[in-house]
């Protein structure tokens, strides 16, 4: 096999920049450089054209206008900027946002800190495979609700979110719909009229394009959104976020949110394909494999697993060559348990015993078999390491009931 290491596989995390967004930004760093709000020269109105092109790109990409597309530093500004500048917008008129338990924390985080200014937080819970029920968001809606935030795609177990069916309940009951679409946008249909979206927060880096850039869709007409900016000076991107828009990113961000619009289909069939194969060599190698989320309702190229018995870091740490990631979170020394995955209902060991796999655009079958091969051996290693150490031949999950794997569709 002639694989290239290490090879990546956690492109949830952050994606490479594509050969083809590069190329497109290089006039725009020392040639074309100007800056796009400079209205008397030929500088300034190149950039303004170019940006004006890439939110063009965006907008018919989300079934939006123009004008609705406002470019951020990306998901996690686009987040922050879409509740809390909604929130101050109607402070006073209401007192009351509605999320879920499995939000990435670039959404839990500014709700907490709502909660902080006197806002009642309802955060709903997720069934088994990760998915929230549309009847439930309309249950918490109240009189003074202003909003509600649920992902489109989440960022560990990919399951797709009913946006649609949860969409239609915010609007019949007058209340504004946010979604999280970084993991989204390129992978899976993303409409924002489909949806009935009227915040929808985007990722450059995400989708193949440069880091540091995103944007937040942000409804102009029925209903027309209503937001307090969270930075001021300038009035750039009209007056929601001030400061000079970075011309050769956002250009990126275009082209690349055009290329994966024009690939979407054949590349979602090539990932499933990949995803799948991956999940059968190791089904077919491993005992104890638990699949987190949902079966069919998922990103093309995510997979989440958990190996009974096995310590997540540990495994991590023994995969040199192939890069994914755990079921915990490294923000802090000691790595917290996925809160994905304890709202799935899952036993914190299994929780800690997992791994996020994210196959992308440049990952060839190759590299899938060789994957495969790496986590196959080290899971058996460590496992009976486990068992060597605890004194007996015989693994612990053999001794109960086996955890059921399930199918993966695509
Ligand atoms: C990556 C990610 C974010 C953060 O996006 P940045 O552009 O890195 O700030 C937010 N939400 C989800 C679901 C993500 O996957």
């Amino acid at each position: 096999m002639a694989v290239d290491l290490p090879i990546y596989l956690d492109h949830h995390a952050t994606t490479p920049t594509d050969p083809r967004v590069v190329e497109a930004m290089e006039p725009y760093w020392s040639r074309d450089f100007g800056n796009a709000a400079s209205h008397g020269h030929v500088f300034g109105w190149r950039a303004e054209e170019a940006v004006e092109l890439a939110r063009e790109c965006i907008a018919a990409a989300l079934g939006a206008e123009p004008r609705e597309v406002v470019f951020t530093s990306g998901a996690t500004e686009s987040n922050n900027l879409a509740l809390l500048g909604a929130a101050e917008a109607q402070a006073g008129r209401r007192d009351h946002v509605v999320t879920v338990a499995t939000e990435h924390k670039a959404v839990l985080d500014p709700c907490r800190v709502l909660e902080r200014r006197g806002w009642r937080v309802s955060v709903l819970p997720v069934d088994g495979e990760g998915l929230v029920d549309p009847d439930a968001v309309a249950a918490a809606i109240e009189e003074r609700t202003l909003l509600v935030s649920v992902m489109a795609a989440n960022n560990e177990i990919g399951v797709l979110q009913p946006l649609a069916e949860i969409g239609a309940r915010c609007r019949e009951r007058g209340v504004l719909f946010h979604t999280d679409a970084a993991q989204a946008l390129g992978k899976v249909p993303l409409d924002v009229q489909d949806a009935c979206a009227d915040l929808v927060s985007l990722s450059a880096h995400k989708l193949y394009g440069p880091p540091g850039v995103g944007a937040l869709f942000v409804r102009a007409r029925r209903p027309r959104v209503r937001l307090e900016p969270r930075q001021y000076g300038g009035g750039h991107e009209r007056g929601l976020r001030s400061g000079t828009v970075p011309v050769p990113l956002v250009v990126g961000f275009g082209r690349a949110v055009a290329l994966a619009a024009e690939e979407r289909e054949s590349e979602a069939a090539r990932l499933g394909g990949l995803r799948d194969r991956l999940f059968e060599r190791l089904r077919g190698s491993l005992e104890g494999l638990v699949l987190n989320g949902h079966p069919e309702r998922r990103l093309p190229g995510n997979l989440n697993l958990s190996f009974a018995d096995v310590d997540g870091e540990a495994l991590l740490a023994s995969l040199r060559d192939v890069a994914v990631s755990s079921g915990s979170a490294c923000t802090s020394a000691t790595p917290e348990p996925s809160h994905v995955l304890t709202a799935l209902g899952r036993p914190e060991a299994l929780v800690r015993a997992s791994l996020r796999i994210g196959i992308g655009r440049f990952n060839t079958a190759d590299e899938i078999d060789y994957a495969a091969e790496r986590i196959r051996e080290n899971v058996q290693l460590l496992r009976s390491t486990a068992a060597r150490k605890a004194g007996g031949g015989r693994l612990p999950f053999s001794d109960s009931q086996q955890p059921e794997a399930e199918e993966v569709g695509s």
